[in-house]
């Protein structure tokens, strides 16, 4: 059946013919591609095109597709028993893997995604501090929690407004939204309402709303203000951990939080988060404490050996290779007239636009409208990037010099096509 056929299918039973939104291509135009298979860096669809993945299933795929030996692993797993709902030896492995890596996590509980993990976070935050008031940053995304899903309202000082219909604005407004980058809302913030935070949450290399890397200085004043408040820091790598480094962005950036909520790369592709950190604060949830959290499924033995046979192959070197890749790729990719590509370890975002931007509404429609264009000429080149021109890129330990020349000669047939094209305005301030 052809791409076509099946989506036309799909939409009778799916909402937009999606199980999560970006997948329909709403914001880049066509027909969403269906995938049957899938190896290294490479998917085929089921028009039987071969495409070069550049999302990787959004994060998780660090080793590339159908890696081995997180393949045997997972077969060796499966024929033990899919699932106990009961403690098995291997979430132990996991956990151990994980301290060893990230050392500020002293506890941890698994979950199965990471808006799992961030709800999760966000509850043991206010049962520990007996707070209500949460604070994230515009430009960062945190999973689909209703608490999540607020921007700022009107004002100078705000409380947030919902950005989805069905979370009531009394929840909405329990989150105050400040904007990335903005050192002077950030302390005007803490000063009012510091002493009624229970948390801020922020992703520490923003990886959701286009790359928005954001000056140290930012980060190490939240920590400052957030200890003088009691507030607790929960850094998001979702996206970040293991994958910037192996302590992710808290390593990277020498930063501690108080809490980190983790998925994606820690499943290895299967269903997988988990929330972490201080050993007082994790130690206020159920049973040793009154914060109720729960999963059917959470550490089972499947999941836990996909983690855990992706972390072992997550070695220095590993980083090292993927900082000099992500470099490399980021900068063939600039030679499409206009495209500036702000980059860290193997996280990319092609932006058109002269220089990185640090806040979201720094991001023009116009390098939007751009983006969306060379998105249908990438994949007319055998190239899949994700449907969307706020995703980052992803490139994985599967990206490798084959891969880079089916990438570069895609980008040179897609630069003709953008050359003696108008690049966009500079970005005024
Ligand atoms: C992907 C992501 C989430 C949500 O994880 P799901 O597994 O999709 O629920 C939360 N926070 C960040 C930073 C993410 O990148």
């Amino acid at each position: 059946m052809s791409n076509q056929t099946l989506f036309d299918e799909a939409k009778t039973h799916f909402p937009g013919g999606v199980n999560s939104p970006v997948r329909a291509f709403k914001s880049v135009g066509g027909t969403p591609k269906f995938f049957k298979k899938a190896s290294g860096a490479w998917f085929v669809d089921e028009d039987d095109q071969r495409f070069l993945d550049m999302c990787m299933s959004w994060g998780p795929l660090i080793l590339g597709h159908v890696n081995p030996g997180v393949i045997a692993a997972v077969t060796e797993a499966m024929s033990e028993g899919l699932t106990f709902g009961a403690p098995s030896r291997r979430e132990l492995a996991l956990a151990r893997k994980i301290k060893e890596r990230v050392p500020f996590i002293e506890k941890m509980r698994f979950v199965s995604s990471g808006t799992e993990a961030v709800m999760s976070a966000l509850r043991v935050a206010r049962g520990f501090t007996g707070r209500d008031r949460i604070l994230k940053f515009d430009g960062c995304y945190h999973g689909h929690a209703d608490a999540m899903l607020v921007k700022a309202g009107s004002g100078l000082i705000t409380f947030g407004e919902p950005t989805s219909a069905g979370v009531p604005a009394a929840i909405g407004g329990l989150t105050s939204v400040v904007s990335l980058d903005d050192l002077e809302g950030l302390e005007a913030y803490f000063a009012k309402h510091g002493a009624e935070t229970a948390c801020a949450i922020i992703e520490p290399i923003p990886a959701n709303n286009g790359l928005l890397l954001q000056d140290k200085s930012f980060l190490l004043r939240l920590r400052e203000l957030c200890t003088k408040h009691d507030t607790l820091l929960i850094f998001d790598e979702v996206i970040s951990g293991f994958r910037v480094a192996a302590g992710g962005a808290a390593e990277r950036l020498g930063i501690t939080p108080d809490l980190g909520t983790y998925g994606k790369i820690i499943g290895g592709g299967m269903p997988v988060g988990l929330y972490g950190g201080r050993a007082d604060v994790m130690g206020r949830i159920s049973p040793d404490g009154p914060v109720y959290q729960a999963g059917t499924l959470s550490g089972n033995p499947v999941a836990m050996a996909a983690g855990l046979a992706t972390l072992e192959q997550l070695t220095p070197a590993f980083y090292a290779k993927m900082d000099a890749d992500g470099a490399k790729w980021a900068k063939a990719f600039e030679a499409i007239p206009g495209l500036h590509c702000p980059h860290i370890g193997s996280l990319m975002w092609p932006l058109f636009q002269p220089e990185a931007v640090k806040r979201a509404d720094r991001i023009q429609s116009g390098a939007i409208d751009q983006f969306n264009r060379m998105h249908k000429l990438m994949l007319d080149q055998g190239v899949y990037l994700a449907p969307s021109g706020y995703e980052v890129g992803f490139l994985s330990g599967s990206h490798g010099d084959a891969e880079f020349a089916h990438f570069n000669q895609a980008v040179g047939e897609v630069a003709k096509a953008f050359s003696g094209t108008a690049n966009v305005a500079n970005v005024r301030e």
